[in-house]
Formats: structure tokens, sequence, C-alpha cells
């Protein structure tokens, strides 16, 4: 059992920190390197300036572009410091940086030395220039199909398994432009590292598509419980099949779920364990109907084949344990990881005090509401309940879970305890807003985002 009081304080955030500072300037030297490789040694003489500096944002792009693989590959070491959320933020918008690089590599030389790219005619032009095309082609559609995927309601599992294979293929055609045309790349062993990174970015892809799923095969779950909550949220109760072993989580993070599928088919969802991290042997997810897999979730038969690929996630109390006290605020379904908290705290005897402000429409649809009362007998909890469309003669909140609501219920010693904020974006942000606004350092603000994808 951990100890709930155990100061953990500034140390282990120095450490996270360190090591956050040190897989980013990994990061730096991964993309960098290749090209400093670029520089020594002779040179076939370019075509001027326009022409290296081309070349630099081309190499540059597709250096930046490799690394993305390893952004997306979910390793957990890495991923640790900062959050899988915040990863995925910095694969989008670096990505997007990386394609304009490639972008501007073609055009510099489309508008100002077209005589360098050959003929656009695919039957005339060599292989490697059409491949270049193509792949900044591609590069580009893969980016404008991410950014508008939502607007332009591409189903996601159809975009996921879009996206990964597209890449995998542009990649292949850029470096097959790289080699061709081989634009510094003279010596021996200036292509032996360019080939090694390649290597490495496709050893990436095969662990990713082989080795994971692979390995989740070979530790499948089974589904033991269905049980309909309210609220239109079904509690998937999974336990580990005969060698599984069983799976150690912080209260807080989220597992990757297939369901009736095998892990090789791309067709895995994040859900936050739901459970007590006392209880590792059998997990619970609980999951709102919302879409197309969400909504075949009670009709799943108990004794399925589950896939869980887990934990992840850098939300929850353990990453903060030294706090005098948590505050909680969920949205629907963002209940979830902090109902995990609440049990987890319910197991480990932890008497610390807690706040948990829950926002429904109404209060026949507020998931939970039994247990967290009888919750509230085993924890020093209090539970105010914001209802979006109160029934006749509530007495308690209404409306939304603004700042008046927050400062009518925070408890006296505010400003040392730790927030966990977990709903509706909006709702997150506004929260996140209202608790700066009542002088609540963001640092002790942690907040789960549920659609950064
Ligand atoms: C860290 C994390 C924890 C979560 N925890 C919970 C939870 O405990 N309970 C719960 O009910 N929901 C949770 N969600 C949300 C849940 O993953 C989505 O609601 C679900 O995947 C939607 O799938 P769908 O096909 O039913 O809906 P759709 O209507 O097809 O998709 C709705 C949106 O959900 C997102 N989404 C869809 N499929 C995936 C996927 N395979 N991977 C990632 N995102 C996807 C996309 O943004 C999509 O636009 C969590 C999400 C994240 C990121």
């Amino acid at each position: 059992m951990t100890d709930p009081t155990r100061p953990a304080g500034r140390p282990a955030r120095d450490r996270l920190v360190e090591r956050g500072a040190l897989w980013l300037g990994l990061y730096l030297v991964l993309v960098t390197l290749p090209l400093f490789a670029l520089l020594p040694g002779v040179r076939r003489p370019g075509g001027g300036f326009a022409w290296d500096f081309s070349m630099a944002l081309g190499y540059a792009g597709l250096a930046m572009l490799g690394v993305q693989f390893v952004l997306t590959a979910r390793f957990r070491r890495p991923t640790a410091p900062f959050g899988i959320d915040i990863v995925y933020y910095f694969h989008r918008y670096l990505a997007v940086a990386a394609v304009a690089l490639v972008v501007a590599h073609y055009a510099i030389l489309r508008f100002g030395n077209p005589a360098a790219l050959g003929p656009a005619d695919p039957a005339e032009a060599p292989r490697h220039m059409t491949a270049g095309r193509a792949a900044v082609l591609l590069f580009v559609a893969l980016t404008l199909a991410s950014l508008l995927r939502q607007r332009l309601r591409f189903e996601y599992d159809l975009w996921r398994a879009t996206h990964a294979f597209g890449a995998a293929l542009a990649f292949g055609l850029a470096f097959w432009h790289l080699l061709g045309s081989g634009h510094y790349l003279d010596s021996v062993w200036k292509r032996a590292v360019w080939i090694g990174y390649g290597l490495c970015w496709l050893l990436t892809i095969g662990y990713v598509r082989l080795v994971r799923p692979l390995r989740l095969l070979r530790s499948p779950w089974r589904v033991t419980e269905v049980r309909p909550e309210r609220g239109r949220v079904w509690t998937l109760v999974l336990e580990p099949a005969e060698r599984t072993p069983p799976l150690r989580f912080a209260p807080g993070q989220f597992a990757w779920l297939s369901l009736g599928s095998s892990p090789f088919a791309m067709r895995e969802h994040p859900f936050s364990v739901a459970s007590s991290a006392e209880r590792p042997g059998r997990i619970e997810l609980s999951i709102k109907e919302l879409g197309d897999f969400t909504s075949t979730i009670g009709g799943v038969e108990p004794g399925a084949i589950a896939y869980v690929d887990a934990p992840y996630g850098t939300f929850g109390i353990d990453r903060q344990p030294a706090a005098e006290g948590y505050v909680f605020v969920a949205g629907g379904i963002g209940i979830a990881p902090l109902l995990s908290m609440l049990r987890t705290m319910a197991d480990r005897g932890d008497g610390r005090p807690c706040t948990l402000f829950y926002g429904n429409r109404v209060l026949e649809r507020v998931a939970f509401r039994e247990e967290l009362e009888a919750l509230a007998l085993r924890l020093d909890l209090r539970v105010v309940h914001v209802l979006l469309e109160p029934p006749p003669g509530w007495t308690g909140e209404a409306g939304f879970i603004d700042r008046e609501v927050l400062d009518r219920h925070l408890p006296p010693a505010r400003d040392r305890h730790q927030y966990y904020l977990c709903g509706p974006t909006p709702m997150t942000r506004s929260v996140e807003q209202s608790l700066a606004a009542l002088g609540i350092p963001a640092a002790q603000v942690h907040s789960e985002i549920f659609d950064w994808v």
C-alpha cells in the first residue's frame, strides 16, 4: 500500500523537470544531428544561397518528421514527465512546422530555381523527383486531414489508419527522393547516418504496429461484467485472463482498450481506469455512450476478450502526494478518473479532506450518485452537485460550476489543496480561469482532457 501522506514534494518534482529537460535535449539532438552530419567533408557545389537554404529546409523537415514516429509511439519513459496529451500536442504542432519546412524546400526551388526540379511530368521526370513531389503532396494532405478532421466529419478510426499508413508512405517516398538526389550525401558515412536514421524510424513503426500488439495478444483480459449506470454510462469490469499480470496503475491513469478485434486492427479507444489502484486484479472502465464505439459497450457479453494497453497518463493524486487536501471538479463522464482517485483514497484509508464539484444536466443522470454518498461516509468528502436543469424544490447549486459556486464551497485552506479537473473542454477551461481568479496557483491545478485527438 502507498503511504498517502509521504512528502514527495519538490525533490520529486525537480527530478521530473530534470527528466523532462533531458528528453527535450535528446529530442533536439535527434533532430539536429543528421543535419550537422551533412556539414563536414567535401561537398558538391550547390546552386547559390537559395538552393542551399532550400536543401537545408528539406533535410530539417525530414529529420523532424522522422522523429514524429517516436513521439507518437507512446513510449512510457519519455512521455512521463510531460503527459501523453502534451506529447500529442507537441507532435501536432511540430508536424505542421516540419511540413511547412518541406513545402518551403519545394517552393523555393519551384519559384527561385525551377530548372533544378526538372520536368514535372512523371513520364519524363527522374523517379526520385516524382517521389519527392508525391511526398510533399501527401504530407500536406495528411496535415490538412488531421487539422480539419472534426470539421470534415472524418471518422476517427478510419482517419487514424489513413494517417498512420499515409505518414509511413510519405516518409518512404521522401527518403527515396533524398537518396536519389543525394545532395550533401556524397560520402558513404553520411549516407550511412541517414539510412541508419531511416531504419530507426522504421523500427519504431515495427515496434508500434507489430511488437506491441503481439505483446497485447499474449496478455488478454476478459470482460466479467457489463453494468449499466445512470446517464447512459456503462461500466466494463475486466479481469486478467490466465497468464496476464494484474495492471499496476496510479489513480487517474488511463488505458487504451480494444474490444472484439485483434490488437493489430488499430481500433483502440482511451478510457480512464475508474476503479481503485489498490485493486489491480480487477479493473473497471466507465464509458459514456457517445459515438460508434461507445454505443456498442452495452451489448458486450461477459466473457468477451479485451486488450488493455496501460497504464498511461500523468493525471492523478499520486503525482502530488504531499497535498493537504484535494478539490475535484467533474463534468459528466469526467467523473471516471476522479472516481478512481476517491476509491483509491478510501482503500488506502486516506483521511485528507476532499471536495468534489460534480456538474450534470439533470439529477436522474448523475452517474455514481449513490456510490459517492457511500464514499462520503468513508472519506472526509463533501460532494457539491451542480445541476444545469435542477428538479423542482432543488436546494443545491444550479447552473454551471462557475467562480461564485467554487467560492461558496471551496475549503478554508483552499490555496494549500491540489485541484483535479475533468470534463468537457469548455467547462475545464472555464473552471481553470475561475480558480486563477480565486488566487489558486496554476501549478496546483491539473486537468485531464478527453478530446485531445
Ligand atoms: C485520456 C482519455 C481518457 C478518457 N476516458 C474516458 C472515460 O473514462 N470514459 C469515457 O466515456 N470516455 C473517455 N474518454 C473519451 C473516449 O475515448 C471517447 O469518447 C471515445 O473514444 C469515443 O469513441 P466513439 O467511437 O464512441 O465516438 P466517435 O463519435 O466516433 O468519436 C468522438 C470523438 O472521440 C474521439 N475518439 C474517437 N475514437 C477515438 C480513439 N480510438 N482514440 C482516441 N480518441 C477517439 C475523437 O476525438 C472523436 O472525434 C477518454 C479520452 C481520453 C483521451
